[in-house]
């Protein structure tokens, strides 16, 4: 149904021609234009309002490939030039406000207020940016238009200045042919400078070890920046923890306790304005189980040691996040609490690669991967892994007798067996996921499943072409 329904929108986007590398050069400098605003409103309504536009550094986007041709997020920004109306660059994302419409308190009617940012290649004269938001039905609406005339003193040129070193981690290339991925450290003290770098280092290695970011490591450039924190640790306000951390992370964002996220737009975006970026990624410095991933915006993943969790549950947990962030996945898993209210409303076609409800299984978004013959739903054994899991967290006691059960009904399909397996995006019917078992559906270090895999892939040919 949403393709029916978002299809002329689409066809306006998809029939505009698309720049040609010597057009950036047209109407493009080689820096940056960042758009700040602030996003206010209700489950029910929402206000977007001008902040304040900002030069920053080198562009470190593709400079052939300006219009975002995925459609993953919530949100679609498009810059038009003003004289002519062509459309210039578009770009879709998340926010952190987008998921905190699905709250219970949005939906109660309370009011939020929160910072977010557009970036997009500077302009060399006036542009118009345009924000689109999906409403509970995918179907895109214009919420926020303004003009801005690049060379007007309402453009903020200062440069940001703080007494850190941008770390090259990886290096392969022009940041205009490679994806950038710059991890932040939030929450490590200036003593723990060491502590951050290792940390880095022990989860670039992970990220590059699983498929396919393995056989895509000469695609990307790392880069790190210690965000000197005048307390080490981040915010726990369930333990009562508060910290002086510049980046704002904390525990029970959503008021979900393993719910990391920050709400310190500002401040992220101008630490991170030192050095190019295509991916966020920030790490922090506490040893309790806990991350986020926000499609296009940040991940988030602790990074300090616990006795009582095991080392491998942190990799598991960068490379997931990783996985909504970058490539726009959704949660495969079903069986654990979450903030959300019908994060994904029944009867509608979510926007994930990953992720079906399977309203017309002729056309099924991942058929080209599913070998003839595989019934769709495909039959998986849900029964028996929906008790062990209810009794799983009944009794935590139970964990590893259980879990070995469980593992044992995982790999009781090949996960390159790709079908329509129903349990997904955190309902146990009427949402399907691709393979029987993925990273995006078990806590575990498993691989990504071959539809997440290459969702990840186009991502990647986006940002380096
Ligand atoms: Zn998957």
């Amino acid at each position: 149904m949403r393709r029916i329904f978002i299809f002329p929108f689409l066809v306006i986007l998809f029939s505009t021609p698309a720049l040609k590398g010597q057009n950036y050069q047209a109407f493009f400098t080689d820096s940056t234009m960042r758009v700040d605003y602030y996003h206010t409103g209700t489950a029910a309504e929402e206000i977007f309002s001008l902040d304040q536009v900002y030069l920053e550094g080198p562009w470190p986007g593709s400079k052939t490939r300006l219009l975002d041709s995925l459609h993953l997020g919530k949100y679609l920004a498009r810059v038009y030039d003003v004289q002519t109306d062509q459309l210039l660059f578009s770009y879709s994302y998340n926010t952190v406000f987008g998921e905190w419409q699905t709250t219970s308190e949005a939906i109660s009617g309370i009011k939020r207020t929160m910072h977010e940012s557009v970036r997009f290649p500077f302009p060399r004269r006036a542009v118009k940016i345009v924000i689109a938001s999906r409403d509970r039905k995918n179907i895109f609406s214009d919420h926020f238009t303004t003009v801005i005339e690049p060379d007007s003193r309402f453009v903020n040129r200062e440069s940001k200045h703080f007494p850190f070193t941008v770390q090259k981690v990886l290096h392969n290339g022009d940041p205009a042919r490679k994806v950038d991925l710059l991890i932040l450290g939030d929450g490590y003290t200036q003593e723990e400078a060491q502590a951050f770098k290792d940390d880095v280092a022990r989860f670039q290695k992970r990220l590059f070890s699983v498929t396919p970011f393995k056989e895509r490591k000469e695609d990307f450039n790392v880069w790190a920046i210690h965000a000197v924190a005048k307390e080490s640790g981040i915010d726990d306000p369930r333990a009562g923890v508060w910290k002086n951390n510049l980046l704002g992370t904390t525990y029970n964002s959503l008021d979900l306790q393993r719910y990391v996220l920050t709400t310190e737009n500002r401040m992220l975006r101008d630490v991170a304005s030192m050095a190019p970026y295509d991916a966020l990624y920030i790490i922090f410095n506490a040893p309790g189980y806990g991350g986020g991933g926000i499609y296009n915006w940040y991940s988030t993943c602790y990074a300090g040691e616990s006795k009582n969790i095991p080392e491998w549950w942190s990799l598991y947990v960068f490379v997931h996040e990783f996985g909504h962030s970058f490539g726009g996945l959704g949660d495969e898993y079903y069986t654990s609490d979450v903030a959300y209210n019908e994060f994904y409303p029944a009867g509608v076609e979510p926007v994930d690669p990953n992720l079906t409800a399977l309203l017309d299984k002729d056309n099924l978004k991942w058929k080209h991967l599913v070998q003839p013959g595989t019934p769709l739903p495909t039959p998986w054994g849900k029964a028996g892994y929906d008790s062990l899991s209810l009794q799983l967290r009944l009794s935590a006691a139970d964990y590893f007798k259980n879990a070995a059960r469980m593992d044992s009904i995982r790999t009781a399909i090949p996960v390159s067996r790709v079908g329509a397996y129903e349990g997904a995006g955190y309902a146990s019917n009427g949402l399907y996921r691709p393979a029987i078992d993925c990273i995006m559906f078990s806590k575990n270090i498993v691989p990504f499943c071959p539809v997440c895999a290459e969702a990840i892939d186009r991502v990647i040919d986006t940002l380096v072409k």
